[in-house]
């Protein structure tokens, strides 16, 4: 008669997400009230982001290998507001996942749409970065 309801030590097969090792991520992301959001222009879209200035830089320009146009940082809400509704309400939500980036990261404030959409942007990028640095390796 021995449940076993609690097993000692589970196993680590999720392994948590490092902790994020920018300060200035860190504020960014946890900072109380003064949230200071950055959108990404990218193609078509727009993406509001939470990091460091020098985190947000990367991701952008990670993201820009992924269109012929350039990734833009825009430090204030554009002009004519964000096209999509789900989006505008996002950074009212909490829990926004976050790209790991460096020794930072980004959280992302935009609906899951728009989230799938940048992470998918981000992992090309990666891999396009990766192939252009392994090119002038050799
Ligand atoms: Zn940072
Ligand atoms: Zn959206």
């Amino acid at each position: 008669m021995s449940p076993d309801e609690s097993l000692p030590g589970r196993p680590d097969d999720h392994p948590d997400q490092p902790p994020i090792q920018c300060p200035d991520c860190e504020s960014a992301l946890h900072g109380d009230g003064d949230q200071r959001l950055t959108f990404l222009l990218l193609d078509q879209h727009t993406i509001p982001l939470l990091a460091c200035d020098e985190h947000l830089a990367q991701f952008a320009t990670v993201c820009g290998y992924t269109t012929s146009d350039t990734a833009t940082l825009l430090d204030h809400r554009p002009a004519g507001g964000l096209a999509c509704p789900s989006c505008h309400l996002a950074p009212n939500r909490p829990q926004q996942p976050v790209v790991p980036i460096q020794d930072g990261a980004v959280g992302v404030l935009a609906c899951p749409e728009h989230q799938a959409t940048i992470f998918e942007r981000f992992q090309q990028g990666l891999a396009t970065k990766h192939q252009l640095t392994a090119s002038l390796d050799t």
